[in-house]
Protein backbone atom coordinates (compact mmCIF):
# COMPACT_ATOMS: atom_id res chain seq x y z
CA UNK A 1 0.00 0.00 0.00
CA UNK A 2 1.33 3.47 -0.51
CA UNK A 3 2.49 5.78 1.70
CA UNK A 4 0.60 8.49 3.50
CA UNK A 5 1.45 11.31 5.35
CA UNK A 6 1.09 12.14 8.66
CA UNK A 7 -0.68 15.15 8.20
CA UNK A 8 -1.15 16.30 11.67
CA UNK A 9 2.76 15.98 12.48
CA UNK A 10 3.66 17.67 9.00
CA UNK A 11 1.07 20.69 10.20
CA UNK A 12 2.74 20.42 13.64
CA UNK A 13 6.29 21.60 11.52
CA UNK A 14 4.58 24.72 10.29
CA UNK A 15 4.24 27.40 13.00
CA UNK A 16 2.68 30.39 10.64
CA UNK A 17 -0.39 27.34 10.18
CA UNK A 18 -1.45 27.52 14.37
CA UNK A 19 -3.00 30.77 14.54
CA UNK A 20 -6.69 32.97 14.57
CA UNK A 21 -6.64 35.28 11.45
CA UNK A 22 -9.87 37.34 12.08
CA UNK A 23 -11.06 34.87 15.18
CA UNK A 24 -11.08 32.43 12.86
CA UNK A 25 -8.24 29.27 12.71
CA UNK A 26 -6.24 30.18 9.50
CA UNK A 27 -6.55 28.25 6.45
CA UNK A 28 -4.13 29.20 3.59
CA UNK A 29 -4.61 28.52 0.41
CA UNK A 30 -2.45 31.18 -1.26
CA UNK A 31 0.75 28.67 -1.99
CA UNK A 32 1.15 28.96 -5.49
CA UNK A 33 2.12 33.10 -4.52
CA UNK A 34 4.68 31.20 -1.52
CA UNK A 35 4.45 28.66 0.67
CA UNK A 36 4.73 28.39 4.51
CA UNK A 37 8.08 27.74 5.56
CA UNK A 38 9.09 24.77 8.34
CA UNK A 39 10.43 25.56 11.50
CA UNK A 40 13.37 23.84 10.36
CA UNK A 41 14.15 27.01 7.88
CA UNK A 42 13.49 29.37 10.31
CA UNK A 43 15.37 28.03 12.73
CA UNK A 44 18.54 27.41 10.06
CA UNK A 45 17.90 31.08 9.67
CA UNK A 46 18.10 32.34 12.83
CA UNK A 47 20.83 29.60 13.83
CA UNK A 48 22.96 31.20 11.02
CA UNK A 49 22.59 34.90 12.06
CA UNK A 50 23.45 33.60 15.90
CA UNK A 51 26.57 31.56 15.13
CA UNK A 52 27.71 32.23 11.54
CA UNK A 53 27.20 35.58 10.00
CA UNK A 54 30.03 36.47 7.85
CA UNK A 55 30.73 36.95 4.33
CA UNK A 56 31.65 34.34 2.30
CA UNK A 57 34.15 32.96 -0.04
CA UNK A 58 36.65 36.29 0.90
CA UNK A 59 37.40 35.74 4.61
CA UNK A 60 39.96 33.34 5.71
CA UNK A 61 38.51 33.15 9.29
CA UNK A 62 36.55 30.10 10.68
CA UNK A 63 32.93 32.14 10.61
CA UNK A 64 33.97 33.36 6.81
CA UNK A 65 34.83 29.46 6.34
CA UNK A 66 31.61 28.33 8.10
CA UNK A 67 29.63 30.60 5.93
CA UNK A 68 30.84 29.44 3.11
CA UNK A 69 30.89 26.18 3.73
CA UNK A 70 26.82 26.07 4.43
CA UNK A 71 26.19 28.78 1.24
CA UNK A 72 27.96 26.02 -0.98
CA UNK A 73 26.37 23.01 0.56
CA UNK A 74 22.50 24.31 -0.56
CA UNK A 75 24.18 24.79 -4.00
CA UNK A 76 25.50 20.68 -3.85
CA UNK A 77 21.92 19.55 -2.26
CA UNK A 78 20.42 22.17 -5.47
CA UNK A 79 22.63 20.10 -7.99
CA UNK A 80 21.44 16.86 -6.28
CA UNK A 81 18.21 18.08 -6.37
CA UNK A 82 17.41 18.81 -9.75
CA UNK A 83 20.45 16.50 -11.06
CA UNK A 84 22.77 18.56 -12.54
CA UNK A 85 25.97 17.30 -13.58
CA UNK A 86 27.47 19.84 -12.07
CA UNK A 87 27.41 22.49 -8.74
CA UNK A 88 28.90 24.84 -11.44
CA UNK A 89 25.26 25.06 -13.31
CA UNK A 90 23.46 26.22 -9.76
CA UNK A 91 23.53 29.93 -10.28
CA UNK A 92 21.57 31.78 -6.89
CA UNK A 93 19.42 34.79 -7.81
CA UNK A 94 16.57 36.60 -6.08
CA UNK A 95 14.16 34.74 -7.51
CA UNK A 96 12.88 33.33 -10.72
CA UNK A 97 12.05 37.00 -12.33
CA UNK A 98 15.81 37.86 -11.58
CA UNK A 99 16.97 34.29 -12.93
CA UNK A 100 14.60 35.14 -16.11
CA UNK A 101 16.30 38.77 -16.77
CA UNK A 102 19.54 37.42 -16.15
CA UNK A 103 19.04 35.07 -19.21
CA UNK A 104 17.33 37.83 -21.31
CA UNK A 105 19.88 40.06 -20.55
CA UNK A 106 22.97 37.76 -21.33
CA UNK A 107 22.07 34.73 -23.24
CA UNK A 108 19.06 36.92 -25.02
CA UNK A 109 21.11 40.00 -25.57
CA UNK A 110 24.22 37.82 -27.46
CA UNK A 111 22.07 35.78 -29.37
CA UNK A 112 18.81 37.14 -30.30
CA UNK A 113 18.98 39.92 -33.04
CA UNK A 114 17.05 41.96 -35.85
CA UNK A 115 14.28 39.66 -37.27
CA UNK A 116 14.66 36.96 -34.48
CA UNK A 117 11.94 35.22 -33.26
CA UNK A 118 11.13 34.42 -29.13
CA UNK A 119 8.13 32.26 -28.69
CA UNK A 120 6.26 32.22 -24.98
CA UNK A 121 2.81 30.74 -24.24
CA UNK A 122 -0.58 32.65 -23.40
CA UNK A 123 -0.12 30.67 -20.40
CA UNK A 124 3.04 32.78 -19.32
CA UNK A 125 3.41 35.07 -15.58
CA UNK A 126 4.32 38.38 -16.38
CA UNK A 127 7.55 37.29 -14.99
CA UNK A 128 8.37 35.70 -18.23
CA UNK A 129 6.84 37.57 -20.98
CA UNK A 130 8.19 41.05 -20.32
CA UNK A 131 11.98 40.62 -20.06
CA UNK A 132 11.38 39.03 -23.67
CA UNK A 133 9.57 41.96 -24.54
CA UNK A 134 12.28 44.03 -23.29
CA UNK A 135 14.98 41.72 -25.16
CA UNK A 136 13.03 41.79 -28.53
CA UNK A 137 12.26 45.78 -28.60
CA UNK A 138 15.81 46.59 -27.90
CA UNK A 139 17.06 43.98 -30.80
CA UNK A 140 13.93 44.18 -33.39
CA UNK A 141 13.05 40.75 -32.59
CA UNK A 142 9.30 39.31 -32.59
CA UNK A 143 7.36 37.63 -29.82
CA UNK A 144 5.35 35.14 -30.51
CA UNK A 145 2.62 33.40 -28.70
CA UNK A 146 1.79 29.64 -28.20
CA UNK A 147 -2.15 29.85 -28.11
CA UNK A 148 -4.32 28.00 -25.27
CA UNK A 149 -7.66 25.99 -25.19
CA UNK A 150 -10.59 27.13 -23.50
CA UNK A 151 -9.68 24.14 -20.95
CA UNK A 152 -5.73 25.79 -20.19
CA UNK A 153 -4.27 23.68 -22.20
CA UNK A 154 -1.52 24.79 -25.07
CA UNK A 155 -1.64 24.04 -28.83
CA UNK A 156 1.06 21.91 -29.55
CA UNK A 157 -0.04 21.89 -33.57
CA UNK A 158 0.38 25.47 -33.33
CA UNK A 159 3.72 25.82 -31.32
CA UNK A 160 4.99 23.41 -34.20
CA UNK A 161 4.13 26.03 -37.04
CA UNK A 162 5.41 28.37 -34.71
CA UNK A 163 9.13 26.88 -35.19
CA UNK A 164 11.72 27.78 -37.81
CA UNK A 165 14.78 29.22 -37.47
CA UNK A 166 14.30 32.57 -36.96
CA UNK A 167 13.11 31.18 -33.03
CA UNK A 168 16.11 31.88 -30.99
CA UNK A 169 13.96 31.15 -27.62
CA UNK A 170 11.34 29.73 -26.15
CA UNK A 171 10.01 30.61 -22.86
CA UNK A 172 7.25 28.63 -21.16
CA UNK A 173 6.31 27.60 -17.47
CA UNK A 174 6.52 24.07 -16.93
CA UNK A 175 2.84 24.95 -14.87
CA UNK A 176 0.33 27.58 -14.67
CA UNK A 177 0.23 29.65 -11.91
CA UNK A 178 -2.97 30.70 -12.98
CA UNK A 179 -4.85 27.81 -13.56
CA UNK A 180 -2.55 24.96 -12.48
CA UNK A 181 -2.09 23.63 -16.11
CA UNK A 182 1.13 20.84 -16.32
CA UNK A 183 2.89 21.59 -19.94
CA UNK A 184 4.48 18.87 -22.03
CA UNK A 185 7.69 20.38 -21.82
CA UNK A 186 9.73 16.90 -23.06
CA UNK A 187 7.86 18.01 -26.39
CA UNK A 188 8.22 21.72 -26.26
CA UNK A 189 12.11 21.37 -25.48
CA UNK A 190 12.83 18.63 -28.01
CA UNK A 191 10.77 20.18 -30.60
CA UNK A 192 12.41 23.57 -30.26
CA UNK A 193 16.09 21.98 -30.42
CA UNK A 194 14.73 20.28 -33.71
CA UNK A 195 14.93 24.18 -35.33
CA UNK A 196 18.19 25.17 -33.05
CA UNK A 197 16.43 27.31 -30.33
CA UNK A 198 17.15 27.03 -26.73
CA UNK A 199 14.15 26.73 -24.19
CA UNK A 200 13.97 28.08 -20.97
CA UNK A 201 11.49 26.59 -18.16
CA UNK A 202 10.17 28.54 -15.88
CA UNK A 203 9.70 26.17 -12.94
CA UNK A 204 8.14 28.77 -10.06
CA UNK A 205 5.38 26.60 -9.86
CA UNK A 206 6.45 23.14 -10.27
CA UNK A 207 9.25 22.56 -8.26
CA UNK A 208 7.08 21.80 -5.36
CA UNK A 209 5.01 19.87 -6.86
CA UNK A 210 6.92 17.69 -9.95
CA UNK A 211 10.13 16.07 -9.79
CA UNK A 212 12.35 17.74 -12.42
CA UNK A 213 15.24 15.94 -13.81
CA UNK A 214 17.40 18.65 -15.86
CA UNK A 215 19.06 16.74 -17.75
CA UNK A 216 16.73 14.05 -18.72
CA UNK A 217 14.43 16.41 -19.18
CA UNK A 218 17.21 18.29 -21.46
CA UNK A 219 16.63 21.35 -20.22
CA UNK A 220 19.10 24.69 -21.21
CA UNK A 221 17.73 27.01 -18.91
CA UNK A 222 15.23 26.12 -15.76
CA UNK A 223 14.61 28.56 -13.27
CA UNK A 224 12.67 29.19 -9.79
CA UNK A 225 12.47 30.38 -6.46
CA UNK A 226 12.75 29.00 -3.15
CA UNK A 227 10.22 30.65 -1.68
CA UNK A 228 7.45 28.54 -3.59
CA UNK A 229 9.38 25.73 -1.86
CA UNK A 230 9.37 26.13 1.61
CA UNK A 231 12.01 28.18 1.44
CA UNK A 232 12.76 31.74 1.93
CA UNK A 233 12.09 34.82 0.07
CA UNK A 234 14.55 36.11 -2.04
CA UNK A 235 16.42 33.74 -3.14
CA UNK A 236 16.29 31.74 -6.39
CA UNK A 237 18.32 29.40 -8.41
CA UNK A 238 19.27 29.53 -12.16
CA UNK A 239 20.08 26.50 -13.76
CA UNK A 240 21.67 26.48 -17.36
CA UNK A 241 24.12 23.92 -19.94
CA UNK A 242 27.33 24.50 -18.98
CA UNK A 243 27.97 25.50 -22.58
CA UNK A 244 25.46 27.85 -22.53
CA UNK A 245 26.54 29.84 -19.70
CA UNK A 246 30.49 29.38 -20.23
CA UNK A 247 29.34 31.29 -23.55
CA UNK A 248 26.97 34.28 -22.18
CA UNK A 249 28.43 36.77 -21.08
CA UNK A 250 28.30 38.05 -16.99
CA UNK A 251 24.97 40.10 -16.20
CA UNK A 252 26.33 42.27 -13.39
CA UNK A 253 29.00 43.60 -12.89
CA UNK A 254 31.05 43.77 -9.21
CA UNK A 255 32.66 41.84 -6.41
CA UNK A 256 32.86 38.14 -6.80
CA UNK A 257 32.26 37.68 -10.44
CA UNK A 258 35.80 38.74 -11.31
CA UNK A 259 38.98 37.11 -11.75
CA UNK A 260 41.33 40.11 -11.67
CA UNK A 261 40.30 43.57 -12.08
CA UNK A 262 42.62 46.04 -13.50
CA UNK A 263 41.86 49.49 -15.64
CA UNK A 264 44.02 47.83 -18.50
CA UNK A 265 40.94 45.25 -18.80
CA UNK A 266 39.19 42.86 -16.27
CA UNK A 267 38.65 39.06 -16.60
CA UNK A 268 35.73 37.35 -15.26
CA UNK A 269 35.59 34.46 -12.69
CA UNK A 270 35.03 31.11 -13.19
CA UNK A 271 30.77 29.64 -12.81
CA UNK A 272 28.65 30.05 -11.34
CA UNK A 273 30.37 33.17 -9.83
CA UNK A 274 30.61 34.51 -12.79
CA UNK A 275 26.92 35.80 -12.38
CA UNK A 276 27.08 35.55 -8.71
CA UNK A 277 28.18 39.37 -8.48
CA UNK A 278 28.60 41.36 -5.48
CA UNK A 279 26.97 39.77 -1.43
CA UNK A 280 24.59 37.46 -2.04
CA UNK A 281 21.72 36.16 0.12
CA UNK A 282 23.71 34.06 2.47
CA UNK A 283 20.93 33.63 4.94
CA UNK A 284 18.50 32.45 3.19
CA UNK A 285 20.64 30.23 1.02
CA UNK A 286 21.64 28.39 3.69
CA UNK A 287 18.00 28.57 4.96
CA UNK A 288 16.74 27.24 1.23
CA UNK A 289 19.02 23.95 2.22
CA UNK A 290 16.89 23.32 5.45
CA UNK A 291 14.08 23.60 3.22
CA UNK A 292 15.14 21.21 0.31
CA UNK A 293 16.32 18.80 2.95
CA UNK A 294 12.92 18.65 4.92
CA UNK A 295 10.85 18.31 1.69
CA UNK A 296 13.32 15.48 0.26
CA UNK A 297 12.69 13.86 3.35
CA UNK A 298 8.87 13.43 2.80
CA UNK A 299 8.11 10.98 0.35
CA UNK A 300 7.50 12.55 -2.84
CA UNK A 301 4.58 9.89 -3.40
CA UNK A 302 2.82 10.50 -0.83
CA UNK A 303 3.21 14.07 -1.11
CA UNK A 304 1.57 14.28 -4.75
CA UNK A 305 -1.12 11.83 -3.53
CA UNK A 306 -1.92 13.80 -0.76
CA UNK A 307 -2.41 16.92 -3.20
CA UNK A 308 -4.12 15.44 -6.25
CA UNK A 309 -6.21 14.12 -3.70
CA UNK A 310 -7.15 17.45 -2.30
CA UNK A 311 -7.50 18.71 -5.68
CA UNK A 312 -9.80 15.66 -6.64
CA UNK A 313 -11.94 16.69 -3.70
CA UNK A 314 -11.99 20.65 -3.70
CA UNK A 315 -13.01 20.31 -7.55
CA UNK A 316 -16.14 17.77 -6.96
CA UNK A 317 -17.15 20.25 -3.77
CA UNK A 318 -16.94 23.62 -5.29
CA UNK A 319 -18.45 21.99 -8.93
CA UNK A 320 -21.43 21.63 -6.88
CA UNK A 321 -21.69 25.57 -6.15
CA UNK A 322 -24.49 27.25 -8.52
CA UNK A 323 -22.65 29.37 -10.69
CA UNK A 324 -19.25 28.76 -10.17
CA UNK A 325 -16.64 28.13 -13.20
CA UNK A 326 -13.71 26.67 -12.95
CA UNK A 327 -11.10 28.32 -15.15
CA UNK A 328 -8.40 25.74 -16.25
CA UNK A 329 -9.99 22.16 -16.06
CA UNK A 330 -6.58 20.63 -18.34
CA UNK A 331 -6.47 17.08 -17.54
CA UNK A 332 -2.94 17.18 -16.51
CA UNK A 333 -2.72 19.65 -13.43
CA UNK A 334 -1.54 20.61 -10.37
CA UNK A 335 -2.94 21.52 -7.31
CA UNK A 336 -4.40 25.05 -8.24
CA UNK A 337 -8.38 26.09 -8.48
CA UNK A 338 -8.94 29.10 -10.31
CA UNK A 339 -12.68 30.04 -10.31
CA UNK A 340 -15.11 32.89 -11.48
CA UNK A 341 -18.80 33.07 -10.48
CA UNK A 342 -21.73 34.65 -11.68
CA UNK A 343 -22.44 38.31 -11.02
CA UNK A 344 -19.73 38.54 -8.78
CA UNK A 345 -16.52 39.94 -8.50
CA UNK A 346 -13.31 37.73 -7.42
CA UNK A 347 -12.17 40.66 -4.75
CA UNK A 348 -15.19 40.78 -3.09
CA UNK A 349 -15.12 37.03 -2.58
CA UNK A 350 -11.45 37.72 -1.36
CA UNK A 351 -11.90 40.25 0.96
CA UNK A 352 -15.28 38.58 2.89
CA UNK A 353 -13.19 34.91 2.96
CA UNK A 354 -10.47 36.48 4.52
CA UNK A 355 -12.90 37.43 7.21
CA UNK A 356 -13.36 33.55 8.16
CA UNK A 357 -9.85 33.15 8.28
CA UNK A 358 -9.39 32.16 4.61
CA UNK A 359 -6.25 32.96 2.76
CA UNK A 360 -6.90 32.90 -1.33
CA UNK A 361 -5.70 34.65 -3.94
CA UNK A 362 -7.59 36.98 -6.20
CA UNK A 363 -7.43 38.84 -9.63
CA UNK A 364 -5.36 38.42 -12.57
CA UNK A 365 -2.62 36.71 -11.24
CA UNK A 366 0.59 38.69 -12.91
CA UNK A 367 -1.20 36.62 -16.01
CA UNK A 368 -3.05 39.52 -17.78
CA UNK A 369 -2.60 38.27 -20.85
CA UNK A 370 -4.40 35.06 -20.28
CA UNK A 371 -7.37 36.69 -18.48
CA UNK A 372 -7.77 38.86 -21.97
CA UNK A 373 -7.94 35.16 -23.82
CA UNK A 374 -10.85 34.70 -21.11
CA UNK A 375 -11.96 37.72 -21.34
CA UNK A 376 -11.86 38.01 -17.49
CA UNK A 377 -10.48 40.29 -14.84
CA UNK A 378 -9.56 38.44 -12.54
CA UNK A 379 -10.30 34.43 -11.08
CA UNK A 380 -10.37 33.49 -6.95
CA UNK A 381 -7.47 30.90 -6.74
CA UNK A 382 -7.21 27.98 -4.03
CA UNK A 383 -3.83 26.71 -4.36
CA UNK A 384 -3.13 23.32 -2.11
CA UNK A 385 0.27 22.38 -0.08
CA UNK A 386 0.63 19.08 1.24
CA UNK A 387 -0.49 20.07 4.13
CA UNK A 388 -3.76 21.41 3.89
CA UNK A 389 -6.70 19.13 4.99
CA UNK A 390 -9.89 17.87 3.47
CA UNK A 391 -11.62 19.53 6.34
CA UNK A 392 -9.66 22.87 5.47
CA UNK A 393 -11.28 22.33 2.31
CA UNK A 394 -14.92 21.65 3.79
CA UNK A 395 -14.44 24.91 5.58
CA UNK A 396 -13.48 26.91 2.54
CA UNK A 397 -16.76 25.71 0.86
CA UNK A 398 -19.28 26.68 3.47
CA UNK A 399 -17.51 30.06 4.09
CA UNK A 400 -17.97 30.52 0.39
CA UNK A 401 -21.39 29.69 0.55
CA UNK A 402 -22.50 32.18 3.22
CA UNK A 403 -19.98 34.82 1.15
CA UNK A 404 -22.09 34.70 -1.45
CA UNK A 405 -25.41 34.78 0.63
CA UNK A 406 -24.25 37.74 2.06
CA UNK A 407 -23.15 39.39 -1.40
CA UNK A 408 -26.57 38.28 -2.44
N1 LIG B 1 6.68 32.49 -12.89
C1 LIG B 1 5.64 31.88 -12.32
C2 LIG B 1 4.96 30.77 -13.06
C3 LIG B 1 5.21 32.28 -11.06
O1 LIG B 1 4.18 31.67 -10.49
C4 LIG B 1 5.90 33.32 -10.39
C5 LIG B 1 5.41 33.81 -9.08
O2 LIG B 1 4.23 33.78 -8.79
C6 LIG B 1 6.98 33.91 -11.02
C7 LIG B 1 7.35 33.47 -12.26
C8 LIG B 1 7.76 35.00 -10.36
O3 LIG B 1 8.39 34.52 -9.22
P1 LIG B 1 9.16 35.50 -8.24
O4 LIG B 1 8.21 36.61 -7.94
O5 LIG B 1 9.49 34.66 -7.05
O6 LIG B 1 10.37 35.99 -8.96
Amino acid sequence: MAETLNIDQIRADFPVLHQQVNKAPLIYFDNAATTQKPKAVIDALSAYYEQDNANIHRGIHTLAERATTAYELTRKKLAAFLNARSTDQIIFTSGTTAGINLVAQTFGRANVGKGDQIIVSNLEHHSNIVPWQMIAEEKGAEIKVIPVSDAGVLDIEAYKALLNPKVKLVAVNHVSNAIGTINPIVEIISLAHEVGAKVLIDGAQSVAHLAVDVQALDMDFFVFSAHKLFGPTGVGVLYGKRDLLESMPPYQGGGEMIKEVSFAGTTYNELPYKFEAGTPNIADVIAFGAALDYVQAISAEALAAQEEALLAYATQKLQEIPGLRIVGTAPEKIAVISFVIDGVHPQDIGVLLDKFGIAIRTGHHCAQPLMQRYELVGTCRASFAFYNTFEEIDRFVLCLEKTLQMLG
